[in-house]
């Protein structure tokens, strides 16, 4: 039996997101934005909580931890290298190590450079990832405590999982990525067509995500500042990849 997913809005653009193991009833939240939205969407699934899957330590992604923890005696599974800034941790992971959700197996990938020790969760089986705000839709997260090095190097590794794997991240910013993203490359059909897509979508209050790695690679810039044409369009004709991707970087920070 395949996986099973919930997916609902937590604070103001936040993605709460339930993975449930159909064969052994276990249930992950990945992240834990708030409470009470997970909770309610806990009750709407009739799910029992017993795994939180933390992608990195924002307060926007942990702030229900402790609740949920005393409430359900879920086990929390975060980032080894940001343990000591996440409430609650039973597991520290890093690159490499996996975590089972009952019968449901996940590769932990290192991805830092929103944090440094940001991590995303990929069930290979299921074709799903689940990113944190390493990569947006037609995005990607703010370089915070990296370098644009690090996290152009974290994408890459994002980018080279297979072209079907759905990618659930943690924000809807489709719309307003998709506007910067057309002035990177005015000229990409592929994202003119997504942008009328997302717009179907957001007129109807519907998600703009799972994306997938394929689109991503045809439509998002930021995966895509390897290609001499995407350089050659901002000015920067044979730099290093990871010098253009700081330029767009930089340019969306603006925006
Ligand atoms: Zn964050």
């Amino acid at each position: 039996m395949s996986a099973e997913i919930r997916l609902f809005r937590c604070l103001n653009d936040n993605y709460g997101v339930l993975l449930h193991d159909p064969a052994s009833g276990a249930t992950a939240s990945i992240d834990a934005p708030e409470a009470e939205p997970i909770e309610a969407a806990l009750k709407a699934t009739g799910w029992k909580l017993t795994d939180i899957l933390v992608t990195h330590h924002h307060a926007d992604h942990t702030g229900g931890i402790q609740a949920l923890k005393d409430k359900y005696k879920c086990r929390v599974v975060a980032p080894s290298a940001e343990a000591d800034k996440i409430p609650a941790v039973d597991q520290a992971v890093r690159e490499g190590d996996k975590v089972a959700v009952g019968k449901l197996s996940a590769n932990v990938i290192e991805t830092p450079g929103h944090t440094t020790g940001h991590i995303a969760y990929w069930f290979h089986a299921d074709k799903l990832a689940f990113v944190g705000d390493t990569l947006f839709s037609i995005g990607c997260g703010r370089v915070i405590e990296g370098t644009p090095g690090m996290m152009w190097r974290s994408l890459i590794k994002l980018r080279d999982l297979p072209d079907d794997t759905k990618i659930y991240c943690g924000h809807e910013y489709t719309a307003a990525n998709i506007k910067f993203a057309r002035t990177i490359e005015p000229g990409n059909a592929a994202l003119a067509a997504r942008e009328m897509q997302a717009a179907q979508q957001l007129a109807k209050s519907e998600p703009t995500i799972p994306v997938t790695i394929g689109d991503e690679k045809k439509e998002n810039p930021f995966l895509r500042a390897d290609l001499p044409e995407v350089a050659a369009g901002i000015g920067m004709a044979g730099k290093e990849p990871s010098q253009v991707f700081a330029e767009i970087r930089a340019r969306k920070n603006k925006f």
